[in-house]
């Protein structure tokens, strides 16, 4: 694809991040940070380019060795009581908000996303282990009742015992926190993986808060999704596996994990319709998208990146959406007012831009954007794809980028069927102003999460997760505990 010379990328030198302030370069495992004999790999600023620092990626034996930590703590951990658990989550909570700069500074660095988007990160981390200390002390004990004759029904929520974790690259620390804190609300221990790109805020994460938890009951092991994923997916001593990653990633976590018969949670990717209806406000939604597309370059596995528009609209709102697209401000985390920062490697820059060379050479047309940005960091230009031709692989494959796919739709049946006509289920949205059709809509799409007249707002509150190709399990909200945990019967006969 040619490069795209006219996005001005602003570029501010971040604050550096001095030694003191990066994370250990060792494993933590058992409560203490260890040397590892595994390759040291460079951490790269995808803004800059510049090598950040070094992290070893673990060996086989080293997952093992953390494994054995955690279930050696799973034991005392999973019999404290809820208020107990609760108390550390509060803590723990307490200290990422005391330490919430240099965490924002360092997803920043590693990641390439504008500081305010770190910065929602962040605080969505403190309001998830919140929201789970309070949550775990509202339901240990399911249902309590005489079912059978003379017979007494308890039914309990128990602890797992050892939960694997493999995060992703886009969301570092709030993808840890989405897991870590119903897990050990609900009374496991655990062994997580943060993605090889982005190591850092897991690892200084366990620094700031591994004096807060029982030695083993937290370990992290950075490593490659072959050798310490797969290990952990395959571990018969780890009780469940939970990845947030790539479909593929997803089908061999499963495959591996059918071995042994572990539970497994997976979220996998999206490519999320976005089904604008003529009635729709369209200036306003085409505002919505500016956020709901662009949020952390595109690198969101619920972005609205498939807009289905009405026919009768369609030139209308793909040109307000076009507006939209190319007054966004592109630049380094530090810049004033950046809306989009670069690819978070140059692996994924190349995939982003070998999909825009497809989608040129199978006919779309960009009405803006379309190319990557000459120069460092790994900028791609804020893409709007139209004209596609049945078939696209833009509008098929998820593209994880600043691009957004318009397509068109004649009627409420066939916006229906597109929507649904794609291997993920993810997420999806609804813009209309006729509320019979809104309820509708949502209704037959399948996705896990349907929005109307709004994309990408989340709580910890409700659950995520998806349906189809999208994997299967939810996080945040009551329904991750209840994932992290195992219900028990105990029947009394207390007739004489
Ligand atoms: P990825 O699948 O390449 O990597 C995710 C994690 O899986 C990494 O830690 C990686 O090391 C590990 N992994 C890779 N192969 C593995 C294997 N064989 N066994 C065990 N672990 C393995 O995904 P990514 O590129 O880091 O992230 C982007 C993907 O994640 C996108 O598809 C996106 O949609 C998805 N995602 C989904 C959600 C969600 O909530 N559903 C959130 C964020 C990202």
């Amino acid at each position: 694809a040619p490069t795209h010379p006219d996005v001005d990328v602003r570029r501010v030198d971040a604050a550096p991040i001095s030694a003191a302030e990066l994370p250990p370069a060792r494993l933590f495992i058992d409560g203490a940070f260890v040397e590892s004999a595994g390759e040291l790999v460079d951490i790269v600023d995808p803004s800059t380019e510049d090598v950040i620092t070094a992290i070893p990626f673990a060996c086989v034996d080293e997952v093992d060795r953390a494994v054995t930590a955690a279930r050696a703590a799973a034991f005392d951990w999973g019999r404290t009581v809820p208020r107990e658990r609760a108390e550390v989550l509060y803590r723990i909570a307490d200290r990422v908000a005391e330490n919430a700069d240099l965490l924002v500074r360092l997803e920043s660095a590693n990641t390439g996303k504008p500081l305010s988007t770190s910065r929602d990160d962040v605080d969505g981390t403190i309001d998830t282990f919140r929201f789970m200390a309070g949550a775990v002390r509202a339901g240990t004990t399911l249902a309590a009742g005489d079912y059978a004759q003379d017979h007494l029904s308890v039914l309990l929520r128990e602890p797992l015992g050892v939960v694997g974790v493999i995060t992703p690259w886009n969301y570092p620390l709030l993808m840890a926190a989405w897991k870590l804190a119903p897990i050990l609300a609900a009374g496991n221990t655990v062994v997580i993986k943060p993605s090889e790109q982005t190591p850092l805020t897991t690892l200084k994460f366990a620094e700031l808060v591994g004096d807060l938890l029982p030695a083993g009951v937290l370990n992290v092991m950075p490593g490659t999704g072959p050798t310490v994923g797969e290990r952990l997916a395959a571990h018969p001593d780890v009780d469940m596996i939970a990845l947030t990653g790539s479909v593929g990633s997803g089908r061999a976590v499963a495959r591996t994990a059918a071995e042994t018969l572990k539970r497994v949670h997976l979220e996998l990717g999206g490519k999320a319709p976005v089904v604008v209806f003529a009635d729709a406000d369209l200036p306003a939604t085409a505002q919505a998208l500016r956020v709901a597309s662009f949020y952390n370059a595109g690198q969101e596995c619920g972005a609205a990146c498939r807009v289905l528009v009405e026919s009768s609209v369609a030139r209308e709102f793909t040109e307000l959406l076009a507006e939209q697209v190319r007054d966004l401000v592109v630049g380094t985390p530090s810049a004033d007012d950046v809306e989009v920062g670069p690819m978070v490697s140059r692996a994924h820059f190349d995939r982003v831009r070998a999909h825009l060379a497809r989608a040129a050479e199978q006919g779309a047309t960009a009405v803006t954007g379309g190319a990557v940005v000459e120069g460092t960091g790994y900028f791609v230009a804020p893409t709007v794809l139209a004209d596609i031709p049945a078939g696209a692989d833009c509008v098929r494959e998820e593209i994880f980028g600043p691009v957004i796919t318009v397509e068109t739709f004649d009627d409420e049946a066939e916006a229906i069927a597109r929507a649904n006509d794609t291997p993920f289920g993810l997420s999806a949205s609804v813009w209309t102003e006729n509320a019979r059709r809104s309820l509708d809509v949502a209704a037959r799409v399948d996705a896990g999460t349907v929005w109307v007249n709004s994309h990408l707002v989340l709580a910890n509150e409700v659950p995520w997760g998806g349906f189809k190709g999208s994997g299967y399990g939810r996080d945040l909200s009551i329904y991750a505990l209840d994932d992290y945990s195992r219900t028990k019967h105990v029947m009394h006969n207390h007739g004489r």
